[in-house]
């Protein structure tokens, strides 16, 4: 769009959530508040755009959550019984999905879910960068290794364009994320599963009843692994969950998560305890409309955001009927806005508005280098079979993402019309001064 056009424009307050088709990347006019195309930037002394917090998080009230803890403290029963029970029969009653298995992290969960498809030594999962540092280490704890798919900028999600070309004869999972709640293009990555007779695992830690064609996420591969981690939607400080329908695996992840018992294999142990499940039951009562209101706020702020230079809103797959927003993430153009995304950044904040830059190169972490090279990977592989894993990590439209990102977090979009208003207009703000930042 047109800069000098649009710095003299009056934007038309988008008084309507102008529908759902608004998040699918429709634009919807956007106006200014009068008074703000020409203000002294908070960074330079000037008035924030907002001086109130957002909404906090975790959030409990003493009749739910308070209640259903002290109950658990009570009974003297704390280790794993029939809160844990009564927790997993609702939330695969929740997902769809006809078992459910609650561990004690999202991290546990992805062990519990590999060791259960079998995943191990020799075998090569496919998987996208753009993600939390345990989606990748689960596979190399498995004695797996992890495969890079570069990742689709426009969606922050793993390309299912690039997964074919990355199979060989050893490649047996693809491990999708749903990243920052939004849904995979999970039509694709389940049509290349099928035709190379591979595995999905989704790795759905952010992804707390996000939609794809009416079917919630977690529910749409083979298991699905989610986490309850004090910053995640549905949370009871640290816990996790497996979902899936196939009897025979969900029995091979309660026996892995019980020291193989009832399956006389080698386990761990990785089961939930009655205080975790009786929080998260707390917490489920209110998991259904705070993600509507993150949707819909969602939906509200890209179009708001829609057509300001050097912002663009994430897009979603065609299939996706509801993001639940962990983050949410926008790409930043600095030639286009006017200013490197550091300065944005810190201006956006000093104006009152809680922001990051997503997350960092994890196909170049160290962590990766090291681990091949480690005593573990040398007795297990071939050169050759480490090399390939190596070569793969060059994933430049995953650099150039991890460059551009800018996100807002779940709590923002937890609030009213008014505070998502708030969020538009100081980026807008930040824009008509951006001289000042010079
Ligand atoms: C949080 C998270 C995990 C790990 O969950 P924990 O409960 O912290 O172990 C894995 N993958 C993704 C994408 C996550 O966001």
């Amino acid at each position: 769009m047109n800069t000098e056009r649009f710095t003299r424009r009056q934007f038309v307050a988008a008084t309507s959530l102008g529908s759902l088709a608004a998040a699918a990347g429709q634009a919807v006019p956007a106006r200014a508040r009068a008074g703000q195309v020409a203000a002294k930037l908070a960074i330079k002394g000037g008035t924030p755009v907002r001086t109130r917090g957002f909404p906090g998080w975790p959030v409990w009230d003493p009749k739910h959550d308070e209640e259903r803890v002290v109950s658990v403290l009570r009974s003297g029963v704390w280790s794993r019984a029939r809160v844990v029970d009564e927790f997993e029969r609702k939330y695969a009653e929740l997902l769809g999905t006809k078992r459910c298995l609650a561990t004690t992290h999202g991290t546990t969960a992805l062990i519990t879910a590999l060791d259960a498809l079998d995943v191990g030594v020799g075998d090569e999962v496919l998987v996208g960068p753009y993600t939390f540092v345990a989606t990748i280490s689960v596979i190399f704890l498995a004695g797996a290794l992890p495969i890079m798919v570069d990742t689709d900028r426009e969606t922050f999600l793993v390309n299912p364009a690039k997964m074919e070309e990355k199979i060989t004869p050893n490649t047996k999972a693809i491990l999708p994320v749903h990243i920052y709640g939004l849904p995979a293009d999970m039509d694709r990555i389940n049509a290349i599963a099928r035709k190379h007779n591979l595995v999905v695992l989704e790795d759905a830690c952010q992804a707390w009843l996000a939609e794809y064609r009416g079917r919630k996420c977690g529910a749409l591969g083979d298991l699905g692994c989610f986490s309850f981690q004090n910053s995640k939607h549905l949370t009871c400080g640290e816990g996790g969950a497996v979902t899936g329908d196939a009897a025979a695996v969900m029995d091979r992840a309660v026996s892995y998560h019980n020291f193989g018992r009832g399956g006389n294999r080698l386990g761990s142990k990785c089961r939930m305890t009655e205080f975790q499940a009786a929080i998260l039951l707390a917490q489920m009562q209110r998991l259904e409309e705070q993600t509507r209101r993150r949707w819909e706020n969602g939906a509200y702020l890209t179009s708001k955001l829609q057509g300001i230079p050097g912002i663009t809103p994430h897009k979603l797959y065609d299939g996706v009927t509801r993001a639940v927003y962990h983050l949410y993430p926008l790409r930043y153009d600095p030639e286009g806005f006017g200013v490197p995304r550091s300065r944005f950044l810190a201006a956006l904040q000093a104006e009152g508005i809680p922001c990051g830059g997503g997350y960092g190169r994890l196909n170049k972490a160290p962590f990766i280098e090291n681990t091949l090279r480690s005593r573990n990977f040398q007795r297990m592989y071939s050169k050759a079979q480490l090399d390939h894993c190596r070569e793969q990590i060059e994933c430049p439209d995953n650099d150039a993402l991890c460059a551009e990102a800018v996100c807002f977090s779940q709590r923002l979009l937890l609030g009213t019309r008014a505070d998502i208003d708030d969020i538009a207009n100081a980026v807008i703000k930040v824009y008509e001064n951006r001289a000042q930042l010079a």
